[in-house]
C-alpha cells in the first residue's frame, strides 16, 4: 500500500561516515529484504515491512528550502531506506531532490538495488561529485529472490552498475550482508571485479530484535538444515566472520580490487 505523507525536514544530519546529511525521500521500503534493519532504525510500528510505504510528497519543496540556508556536505540519498524502491517511478521524489541538489552543486552518494536509477542517468552526468553504490548480496538469483523479493534481480543490478560506469559515473559495490553459509563471496567478488567498480564494502548480517525473528523464520522456510548454525550465530557463539573476511581480503588483493570491510 503507497500512502503520501508531508513532512516538515528533508535533510537530516548523519553520523554515518563520509556524509554530513542523509536524505530518504520514502518511509517503508517495498524490497521487503528479510534482513532489513530500518524498521528498527526508524522504529517502524505500521505492520509488515514491506507492505506499506509512505511517500514524503513535500519533500522537494522543504529541500528547496533548506538547500539555500545549510553549509555544503554529501548528502547520502537512501541511507535508510531505497530511494529507488518501485514507488519512485511514479513520484519521482527521489529525481526532483536531485535536480535541486544539482542546482546547489551539493556532492551526493546514492545506495540502490534498483536499476531504475539508470532513469536518471541525464541527471547524475552533470554533478560534479557523485557515487552510486548498488548493493548485492548474492550470485544467484534463487537467494535473492527469496531474501529481496522486492528488489531487482542480480542480472539487473549488475547491468546497472555497467551502465552506471559506461556513462563515467563512479560506482562502488556494498556486498552485503554476507548470509552465512548462503552468499558465496568470493564467488561474488570474482564478477563484481568484471565491472569494475571503484570500491566494495563488505557487511556482515546485522542482527538485532526485530532482525532476528525474521531472519530465522527465512531460514526454518527454505533452508531448514541451517537453522542450528544460525541460531548459533544470533546467541554470539558462531565466530562465522572471522574466516570469511580473512578470505576476502586475500580475494580482493589478488584481483586488486579495493575492498573495505565493515568488522563491527
Ligand atoms: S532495500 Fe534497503 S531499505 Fe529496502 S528493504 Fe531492502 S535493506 Fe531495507
Amino acid at each position: 500500500m503507497i500512502k503520501e505523507i508531508l513532512v516538515k525536514t528533508a535533510l537530516s544530519h548523519s553520523k554515518l561516515k563520509g556524509f554530513e546529511y542523509a536524505l530518504n525521500p520514502y518511509h517503508g521500503c517495498e524490497h521487503a529484504c528479510v534482513y532489513c534493519y530500518a524498521p528498527s532504525v526508524i522504529h517502524w510500528d505500521k505492520g509488515k515491512w514491506g507492505d506499506l510505504v509512505e511517500v514524503k510528497i513535500n519533500l522537494p519543496r522543504i529541500l528547496s528550502k533548506e538547500l539555500r540556508i545549510k553549509k555544503k556536505g554529501v548528502v547520502g540519498l537512501g541511507t535508510v531506506t531505497d530511494p529507488y524502491q518501485p514507488a519512485e517511478r511514479k513520484y519521482e521524489v527521489t529525481r526532483r531532490c536531485l535536480e535541486l541538489l544539482l542546482s546547489h552543486d551539493f556532492p551526493v552518494c546514492i545506495q540502490t538495488k534498483s536499476s531504475l536509477v539508470l532513469r536518471d542517468i541525464d541527471l547524475l552526468k552533470k554533478f560534479s561529485n557523485l557515487e552510486v553504490g548498488i548493493t548485492l548480496t548474492s550470485h544467484d538469483d534463487s537467494l535473492r529472490e527469496k531474501l529481496e523479493p522486492g528488489a531487482a534481480s542480480v542480472q539487473e543490478r549488475f547491468q546497472t552498475l555497467s551502465e552506471l560506469s559506461k556513462n563515467g559515473i563512479k560506482t562502488w559495490v556494498f556486498l552485503g550482508p554476507v548470509m552465512p553459509y548462503l552468499t558465496d563471496v568470493e564467488a561474488l567478488i570474482e564478477e563484481i571485479s568484471i565491472v569494475k567498480p571503484w570500491y566494495v564494502i563488505v557487511d556482515k548480517l546485522r542482527l538485532r530484535d526485530g532482525v532476528n525473528d525474521r531472519v530465522m523464520e527465512f531460514i526454518n522456510s527454505y533452508y531448514p538444515y541451517l537453522t542450528e548454525k544460525y541460531e548459533m550465530i544470533i546467541s554470539g557463539e558462531e565466530h562465522f566472520y572471522i574466516e570469511i573476511f580473512k578470505n576476502v581480503n586475500k580475494k580482493c588483493e589478488e584481483i586488486e580490487l579495493r575492498c573495505e570491510l565493515n568488522r563491527i
